[in-house]
């Protein structure tokens, strides 16, 4: 199946291939992982699965409060049927506490709540490192326009509230999170929608009892298994790969 389709683009985490239809792509999820701008990279047995599953998860969720996402379905462990999109070359973060690049930055202690959500937008171009770009940049430059920029704060800004009180649900607290936004394109005007992933590789998530990290800091910061951490996150959304016999999806009793 894989070796027959054409391969669109090949990232760090993951490949997409050609879709059954025009407009549509595969999107594979490899077992790579990568840091520090790919200095750091290892296999993770495992992850490509937890991580479909999981991005399938929110991303449905999403859909359900009319939040628009790229998603169409899963398809098989590693793959997902999604729409092309042309993706505007940024990586939108949005921050609930300091962590990672913001602490450095701005010498914020790790765990700081911050005052209100904040909203950061970096150029994706892994010869520079994604450097922090603002508003002005973007639409100077003309990566996006200033109606774009206002639809991606709200958007981001609702992925927030959804992802915040899905974790807040499970016990877990969304200290920051990176989305990618795509332009689907309808005759001369263009929609914004969710795209690439929304994993664990692209959050940061803390117990919120005990502080434990469940993300990508596990490998970044050699933490222990990442494997382990993902599969606390899945089963605790009741996500879990239907192989795995101890999945523990409420059960509703007559
Ligand atoms: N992030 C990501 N891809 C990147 C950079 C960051 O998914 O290339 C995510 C990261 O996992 C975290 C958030 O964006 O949840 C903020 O990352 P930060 O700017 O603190 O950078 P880092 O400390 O990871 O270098």
């Amino acid at each position: 199946m894989a070796q027959r389709r054409k391969k669109v683009y090949e990232g760090k985490a993951k490949i997409l291939y050609e879709g059954p239809e025009p407009g549509t792509l595969v999107q594979y999820f490899k077992d790579d992982a990568t840091a520090g701008n790919g200095e750091k990279r290892d296999v993770i047995e495992g992850k490509g699965v937890l991580n479909n599953r999981l991005s399938e998860f929110f991303m449905n969720g999403l859909a359900s409060i009319g939040v628009p996402t790229h998603f169409i379905r899963r398809l098989n462990m590693r793959e997902q049927l999604i729409r092309m999109v042309e993706i505007i070359p940024l990586e939108v973060v949005v921050r609930n506490t300091a962590a990672g690049s913001i602490s450095k930055r701005l010498g914020i202690p790790e765990g700081t709540a911050l005052p209100r959500p904040i909203v950061e937008f970096y150029f994706k171009d892994d010869k520079l490192g994604d450097p922090l770009v603002s508003e002005e940049h973007i639409i100077a430059f003309g990566w996006a326009s200033q109606q774009d920029m206002d639809d991606i704060v709200a958007l981001a800004l609702r992925v927030n509230d959804f992802m915040s009180g899905i974790m807040l649900g499970v016990g877990i607290k969304l200290v920051d999170f990176k989305i990618e936004i795509g332009r689907v394109w309808e005759g001369e005007f263009h929609r914004l929608i969710i795209a690439d992933e929304i994993s664990p590789d692209s959050c940061r998530l803390w117990d919120m009892k005990t502080g434990q990290k469940l993300d990508k800091d596990v490998f970044r910061r050699d933490l222990g298994s990442l494997t382990d951490a993902y599969t606390e996150v899945a089963r605790r959304l009741g996500v879990l790969p239907s192989n795995v016999t101890h999945a523990t999806k409420p059960t509703l009793i007559n």
